[in-house]
């Protein structure tokens, strides 16, 4: 069984205050939630302040990016040990914002799983398709290429620290969720694809989440497919009304 997963991406939102406040009332509101992993990546001047309030919690902490190298002449980079040093578990990678607004490419998201993994840092891996890639028909070469290109040099032993996150570029932030249906066809897919390129035994482990407007009144359906195992949530994210009541979804049998 996979364990659910709920990150929150709070994007470039909050200051110190308003992180530490939204943090608080999350902690609060989810302690009567049971099973189900919950983490918040603030925007990287929030990771001290996010992880004071969760530090007596079971909810982790995650980062929106990281950069490859260690250390050096990298001006405005993270690396993936001072992210280790400031409390995280998890980073987001290759989200479609970086791909789309800072020219971020399968080789880079490659550059920077490897990174993750090699410091004992969760890969939450982003894929998904434009509009347009979906109405010409070719969401599954898409997502297929994302996956494989990302994945490059992992070895399979790796892949039980690895989280995919599957997010139609046509859902982020517009109101528009895939239905259910349609993000368990991909979520199948990304499943198939890793247990091609690994094994079916470790493709089954990966925990693949939905992300694309998430929202407390379609997490219960979206929960509801056997192969989402969790949400990568944005807008969402920044209410802790609607936020809590994601990482409560009601379970079905
Ligand atoms: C995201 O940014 O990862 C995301 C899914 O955003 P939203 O929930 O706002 O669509």
């Amino acid at each position: 069984m996979r364990r659910p997963l709920i990150a929150a991406n709070w994007k470039m939102h909050m200051t110190l205050a308003d992180a530490g406040e939204l943090a608080q009332s999350v902690v609060e509101g989810c302690r009567a939630v049971r099973d189900v992993d919950i983490i918040l990546a603030p925007p990287f001047t929030a990771l001290a302040r996010v992880r004071k309030e969760v530090s007596d919690s079971s909810i982790g902490l995650g980062a929106q990016d990281l950069y490859w190298e260690e250390k050096g002449a990298f001006t405005g980079e993270v690396s993936p040990g001072m992210l280790k040093d400031a409390g995280c578990d998890y980073v987001i990678v290759a989200h479609s914002e970086r791909r789309q607004l800072f020219g971020e490419t399968d080789k880079s998201a490659n550059r920077k799983v490897i990174a993750a993994l090699t410091n004992d840092l969760m890969p939450i891996l982003c894929v998904g398709e434009t509009d347009a890639e979906r109405d010409r028909g070719v969401t599954y070469v898409v997502v297929d290429r994302q996956v494989k290109e990302a994945l490059k040099d992992v070895a399979e032993a790796q892949l039980d620290k690895l989280v995919v996150a599957y997010e139609p570029i046509w859902a982020i932030g517009t109101g528009r969720t895939a239905t259910p249906a349609q993000a368990e066809e991909v979520h199948q897919s990304i499943r198939g694809q890793l247990a091609k390129l690994f094994s079916a035994d470790a493709a089954d482990k990966v925990r693949i989440l939905y992300g694309g407007s998430v929202k407390p009144d379609n997490v219960d359906d979206l929960m509801a497919e056997a192969d989402i195992d969790g949400a990568l949530v944005g807008g969402a994210s920044l209410k802790t009304e609607s936020f809590n009541r994601i990482c409560g979804f009601q379970r079905r049998t």
